[in-house]
Order: C-alpha cells, then structure tokens, then sequence
C-alpha cells in the first residue's frame, strides 16, 4: 500500500516528537507513558487536523479548487486549521459553524477558536434558519459555484476516507520512530470524535501487522455507535488505496465511558486531568479532546486495566486554544 501518488499538501513539518512523560509515569506507578506531540504540527497552534487537511487541501487543488467551504462547532479546531491552511495557499474560505454546546459566557461565545477563526481569510457565518447543515453546504457550494468560482466542501471534522489518509500516514510515521527509538509501545490511546485519526491508525497498524492495541476515548458517540463510524470509515478508505490486507471490525475499540453530560461539556476528572499533565509535566491538553481522553487513561490505569510493565503512547491530538474558550468553566485549583 502506498499513498505516495495521492495528491498532498505540506503544512507541517514531520515527524512531530514521542516524548516520554518520567513524572506522569512515576506518579500512577504503573505503565510507562509517552506523548506524540501532534499538538505541534505547526500550523496556527497545530493539532491532528493538519495531517487530514494535508490531503484534503492537495485534493482541492488537485480539482482546481479555489474556495474551501467547511463547518462545525462553534469552538471547532477543524475550522480554525480550514482557515488557516486556506489563507497558506491562497485559497478563498467560507465557514459555517453551529453553537452546538450549551455554554453561553463571552469566553465560550467569542474567545478561543472563535477569535482565532477571524485572523484568517475566511468568510464566517452561523447556521441559521430551518436549513440543516448539509442543505447549507450544498447552497453555500452553489452560490460559490454561480460567482464563477470553484468549490471544495470538506465535512465533518475532515473525517472523509482522503482526510483519513492523512493518520495513516501518521501509523506509519509513528511506527517508524518507535522502532528507531528502539521503544516497546504496547497500547495507543488517542481522543476520537469524527473518526479520522483512530480510521487511519488502524489502518496503518493493520498494514505493519503491528501488535500495539489501539483504543479510541470518545468525546461525544456511545461506544458501539462510535466504533461502527470508524470501522466504516476506515473501510471506505481502504477502497480508495490498492490494499493487500484486511482489518477486522475487533480492531476498532472505543471507550465512551468519559464524555460526561454531553459532548463539549466538562467533566471533573477531564478538569483534573489537565491540571495534572500541567504540574507534572508542563503540558497542556484541551478541555473538548485530548483532556478527556486523558481522563480516560488515568481512570484505566488507576483501575489497573494495563500491565504494571507495558507502555503506553497517548497521541496528543492539540486544542489547547479552546482552553480560554472554557476559563469559566474549568477550575484552576485541585
Ligand atoms: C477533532 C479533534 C479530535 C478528534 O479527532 P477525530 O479525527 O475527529 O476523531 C481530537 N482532538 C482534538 C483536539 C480535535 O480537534
């Protein structure tokens, strides 16, 4: 399997680091955790979307397209990284974002994303009226379309079968350092919501017949529903690439245990978690993604579900700009 023909942009400068965390691993006295730094892809404050739209972007410009037209949430990292990467290549970007979550301070409604959304080109709107996010798009794409201009639409979070490849890439990348750097990972744990990132990786490590066991913490589905989205996805994506392998429907594992109330609303353990990484080892993680999902990992680990002796390498998938879009909501003491 090779993606070296597919078209691709490059937005970032790769490999981004695996660390290793001493303090974290020695304060929860069980496995050894590493960190891969996909928070510090580059672009405009990074995080995992910039693999996606790596793709995305060389797909659009492969079609001769000169206007972007994306969505999502309000505090979305996606739209964000859509912009930027539109304004790098001089592309036209129109962004339709929906208030999905029920926090309604200043901090939520206009800091974080939503000020960072404005220092790019882009054309930004919210979705009003009865349209549906779909008839949006395809009415945006239209109106872009009769001004003589070209339209790519890229949905969901980049989570399309191209996006995907832009994470397994990233298995294979991974896999790469872990070797050179003659560690033993035994599990990989990452946040998982529009299903790219954990569609890619298992794809890659299907590829390499990697043993390392994937797990997927969800920031919005229930486990089954979540699985079943990545296990399609990764599938459609396997259409598109000449692959000599299989993954099975077992290779897809989410935990949906730490999204809390609902998707975007903070949870106590998700709180601590941040404030843990931050003293123990000077990292930041966001309150929507990588912060749950680390909650996730502790609970596990203090629930001794990994061996005493196994590692760990949680992908820090990025967001810390949504931190000041939460500062009402997040406590800063223990
Ligand atoms: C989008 C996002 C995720 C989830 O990745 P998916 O590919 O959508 O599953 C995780 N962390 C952050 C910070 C994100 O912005």
């Amino acid at each position: 399997m090779s993606l070296s023909n597919v078209p691709r942009v490059s937005l970032t400068n790769l490999p981004t680091p695996i660390e290793y965390l001493p303090r974290l691993s020695e304060h929860l006295g069980g496995p050894q955790i590493y960190v891969k730094r996909d928070d510090c892809t580059g672009l405009a404050m990074g995080g995992n979307k910039v693999r996606k739209l790596e793709y995305l972007f060389g797909d659009a410009l492969d079609k001769n397209a000169n206007t972007i037209i994306t969505h999502g949430t309000s505090q979305s990292n996606h739209t964000r990284l859509v912009a930027a990467a539109s304004s790098k290549l001089g592309l036209k970007c129109e962004m339709i974002l929906e208030h999905r979550v029920d926090i309604n301070d200043d901090a939520y409604l206009k800091s974080g994303n939503v000020f960072l959304n404005q220092f790019f080109n882009a054309d930004i709107r919210y979705l009003s009226g009865d349209n549906t996010i779909e008839q949006e798009l395809e009415k945006t794409a239209q109106a872009v379309l009769e001004r003589g201009d070209v339209p790519y639409v890229i949905t969901r979070g980049g989570s399309t079968p191209v996006g995907t490849f832009g994470y397994v890439t990233a298995a294979q990348e991974l896999l790469h350092q872990v070797e050179n750097q003659n560690l033993k990972i035994d599990h990989i744990i990452h946040a998982t919501a529009s299903g790219g990132t954990q569609a890619g990786l298992v794809i890659g490590l299907a590829e390499a017949i990697s043993k390392i066991k994937l797990l997927g913490i969800c920031a919005n589905l229930p486990k089954e529903a979540q699985e079943k989205r990545v296990y399609n996805l990764a599938l459609e994506t396997m259409k598109l690439i000449d692959c000599g392998f299989n993954i099975a429907r077992e290779n897809v594992v989410v935990n949906s245990d730490y999204v809390g109330d609902a998707y975007g609303l903070p949870t106590k353990k998700m709180n601590n978690a941040l404030l843990l990484l931050a003293r123990l080892e000077g990292l930041l993680f966001d309150p929507v993604y990588s912060g749950k999902a680390l909650a996730g990992m502790i609970d596990l680990i203090e629930q001794n579900v990994f061996g005493k002796s196994e590692s760990i390498l949680f992908i820090h998938t990025g967001g810390e700009p949504g931190l000041f879009a939460y500062q009402n909501e997040l406590s800063v003491n223990f």
